[in-house]
């Protein structure tokens, strides 16, 4: 497939958090226009006016900012058919409803909320499928006046032509066919004059002139109204790409059941945003080749519409977790230090300000734990040990290793030889160690074990020879005696 001039849109609801499936769907897009050089508006549907609110405009805006997906137009930077938020856009829709109205595509309804409940439930029983049994639709003047003076407030119906086979072309789920009749008159006008979904969407992808709607499955359903929107109005019909759903590892829809949903919760848990970016666009695509990590620049490279499936997407977080590992790896000591600095905040090991020395010390420490954490939020846990001198044998088998009868003097010659050592480095305590095994003839395990439980109370975790020189020969000390005391007690 050729693409020329692609103008795409991400148009979000601001209602709440800023969930994966959408930065998924602003992915796809943002890639689109990126691949192509073409167009990524930003759009804000914000009709909704209970739900909707500036604080979830700003939170979707955060998230893609650090998501690294830029639009070139939209609300924040402008645009040749702004403005960009459909609020600010009521007298345009305004405009196409008196068109509709007078070409007789649109009627005013009067019915009440309780008359087309009562509709509803009447079909329901009647085992039909409920819809609008468009009423309203031939009124006489008398009609029209009557209801006017009890004081009835009409929306707008979209008068939807019988008989007529809507074809989807979607660019993702092949040619998918609606029958009109199966639609009733739908209201695209409320009764307090907001547009509804499926008609504002129209109107601005067509002012917008967006090119390809990419957006999520559930939306497919909805297409078929706007077509015939498009088609009343005499509007070009963009293309459209369906993607689809994304489900948890179980295959139930995705929701908070399977954890994090929101871009936000990621991003405060310490993932990075090219891990996050990279795996986003697995949800759906797949690349060439059998490499999954790819920076940002070949997905660009690879993306097209044509490999993006059908099917749905599993949600798999052990995938994010070994893309994210990968992506944190390539870090600085010093990168990954200021992701996680702000957990071990939270977790109280470490002040907020740190002086440089301070600093330089927790940049040491938290590089033992780079090549353990799956996210920064997972530090604190890995370096616990530096942070507190009093803690407890992890399992009863760590302790029943400092209750050997060959322990205390394993310690003893330990600590001798520590309290001797001119330079605390990895190399000078390597040769320590190897030292109390040589002079103790006792195997390698029986000098290790006791002295890594009694610094840190596990059987597992960063090289003694990292862990000694970071902590410091008085830490070490006070720690060796304090534990084989209390193994002993
Ligand atoms: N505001 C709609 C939503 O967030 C946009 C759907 C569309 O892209 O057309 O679901």
């Amino acid at each position: 497939m050729t693409y020329e001039n692609i103008r795409v849109r991400f148009a979000p609801s601001p209602t709440g958090p800023f969930h994966i499936g959408g930065a998924r769907s602003a992915l796809f897009n943002w890639l689109l226009a990126k691949k192509t050089g073409g167009t990524f508006v930003l759009r804000i549907e914000d009709t909704d006016r209970e739900r909707s609110s500036r604080e979830s405009e700003e939170n979707i805006k955060a998230a893609l900012r650090w998501l690294g997906m830029d639009w070139n137009e939209g609300v924040d930077v402008g645009g040749d058919y702004g403005p960009y938020r459909q609020m600010e856009r009521l007298d345009t829709y305004a405009r196409y409803t008196e068109q509709l109205i007078a070409q007789g595509d649109a009627y005013y309804c009067y019915c009440t909320d309780e008359e087309l409940e009562t509709e509803r439930q009447a079909l329901l029983a009647a085992g039909k499928m409920p819809r609008y049994g468009n009423r309203c639709r031939n009124l006489t003047e008398e009609e029209i006046a009557r209801f006017k003076a009890e004081g009835r407030r009409p929306t707008v119906r979209f008068r939807v032509p019988a008989g007529k086979s809507v074809v989807v072309d979607d660019q993702v789920r092949g040619r998918v066919t609606f029958d009109s009749d199966g639609i009733g008159d739908f209201v695209i006008v409320k009764s307090d004059g907001i547009p509804t979904y499926n008609y504002a969407v129209v109107i601005d992808d067509a002012l917008m002139k967006i090119t390809h709607v990419i957006r999520a499955e559930e939306h497919l359903s909805n297409t078929p109204r706007q077509i015939l929107i498009y088609e009343a109005l005499g509007f070009p019909v963009p293309a459209f790409g369906h993607i689809s759903l994304i489900l948890g590892k179980d295959r139930s829809k995705m929701s908070k059941r399977h954890g994090a949903t929101s871009v936000e919760q990621y991003r405060q848990l310490g993932y990075l945003p090219e891990a996050l970016v990279n795996f986003l666009s697995l949800l759906g695509w797949s690349p060439s080749g059998e490499e999954e990590i790819l920076p940002v620049e070949e997905i660009i490279r690879q993306f097209s519409l044509e490999h993006v499936a059908k099917n749905p997407a599993v949600f798999d977080v052990d995938k994010l977790n070994w893309i994210n590992q990968h992506y944190l790896r390539k870090l600085s000591d010093e990168a990954f230090a200021d992701l996680c600095l702000p957990h071990l905040v939270a977790a109280g090991f470490v002040a907020a300000e740190l002086t440089p020395e301070d600093k330089a010390w927790v940049v040491q420490v938290l590089a033992l734990a780079k090549e353990q954490v799956s996210y920064a939020a997972q530090a604190p846990d890995v370096v616990r040990l530096f942070f507190t001198d009093d803690f407890d044998f992890e399992t009863e088998e760590a302790k029943a290793v400092l209750q050997d009868e060959t322990a205390p003097a394993v310690l003893e010659l330990f600590a001798e030889k520590l309290q001797a050592l001119e330079v605390v480095d990895g190399a000078s305590v390597q040769a320590l160690l190897k030292s109390v095994v040589k002079e103790t003839k006792l195997g390698g395990k029986k000098v290790y074990m006791p002295v890594r439980v009694s610094i840190t109370g596990c059987q597992h975790g960063p090289e003694l020879t990292h862990i000694i020189p970071l902590l410091g020969v008085e830490r070490t000390l006070k720690r060796l005696r304090a534990s084989l005391a209390k193994a002993q007690a």
